[in-house]
């Protein structure tokens, strides 16, 4: 089990201004750019508690000065010492306490994963007040299928392993959610182009901000725009399911697809590592494929 079943109910929804706001752990999205995107249970709760979990001080203020929320700040991140998040978590036995992150849903690719469950084991009441994710966003703005996704996070910053993260989900037949930052973008798309030359992906850039973008296409496609016009700004990266006929473990067309840039020996190992089939199989496979 996960959590100590603590037998502890999330505290009640804060929306009666009149009386004070329970003892807990509030768990607050902010905007991920549009500061007109937070919510005014995000506004209530952080103007009543008694202090806010933040990972930086300088960027939770300007949002807490828009907003005219004079309450207390305390830096935090999964890094901060024990005895810090021991004295959050004390706190919260008694006061109300609020977790955010310099932008979107905290814990997702943000701080907050070690002071929740820290919470959750001494018995604090915890609830999510809910918000922007970039993630979602992204997802619902790029035209891929949207029924099945997955959110793969950061990719790796080395290229093999950056490589080998991307072979690893490559047979999930869902859309896949990727955040990216700074020089990162260019080789992650460049890697994805290279593994999924005729998949479709998306390229979300500064989502609910002015210069607001998103491109959806096959990834070789993409890949050759963006390398022409650098993308700048938050990036979210989505890719496409595998085609129908290689979710009905065609290995065909995963072999193809890997024949585009591959030789027959690079291919087949690509393949067996997505599908678990046998790599001297695919190979022979991929001879016959590549011969005309
Ligand atoms: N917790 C945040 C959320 O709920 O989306 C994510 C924080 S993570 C440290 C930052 C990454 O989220 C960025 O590198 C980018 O990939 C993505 N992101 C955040 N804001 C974005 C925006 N306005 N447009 C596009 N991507 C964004």
């Amino acid at each position: 089990m996960w959590f100590k079943d603590t037998g502890v109910s999330t505290p009640p929804p804060p929306s009666d201004l009149s009386k004070p706001l329970e003892p807990g752990l509030y768990i607050v999205a902010t905007p991920i750019g549009n500061l007109g995107d937070i919510t005014l249970r995000a506004i209530d709760t952080l103007r009543r508690c008694a202090v806010i979990a933040c990972e930086d001080t300088r960027v939770t203020g300007r949002l807490l000065n828009h907003c005219g929320i004079g309450t207390r700040m305390q830096r935090y991140d999964d890094h901060a010492s024990e005895a810090l998040r021991d004295r959050l978590v004390e706190q919260a036995v008694s006061e109300p306490v609020a977790l955010v992150s310099d932008a979107g849903t905290p814990l997702v690719s943000d701080p907050g994963y070690r002071l929740v469950r820290a919470a959750r084991e001494a018995g604090v009441a915890v609830t999510s007040i809910p918000g922007a994710c970039a993630a979602i966003v992204g997802l619902t703005l790029s035209g891929l299928p949207n029924d099945r996704f997955v959110f793969a996070g950061f990719l790796p910053v080395k290229d093999k392993a950056r490589r080998d993260a991307l072979e690893d989900v490559a047979a999930i037949n869902a859309t896949l959610i990727f955040y990216e930052t700074g020089p990162r973008r260019v080789r992650s798309r460049d890697a994805m182009a290279d593994i999924w030359p005729a998949r479709d992906i998306a390229v979300a850039r500064e989502l609910t901000k002015l210069h607001e973008d998103c491109r959806t296409g096959p990834a070789s496609a993409l890949a050759d725009h963006y390398r022409a016009h650098p993308p700048k700004g938050e990036i979210v990266l989505l890719v496409g399911p595998p085609s129908p006929q290689a979710v009905a473990a065609d290995p065909d067309a995963l072999l193809r697809e890997a024949l585009a840039d591959l030789t027959p020996s690079k291919a087949a190992a690509r393949v067996a590592k997505a599908t678990g089939l046998d790599r001297q199989d695919l190979y022979a496979r991929a001879v016959s494929l590549k011969s005309p």
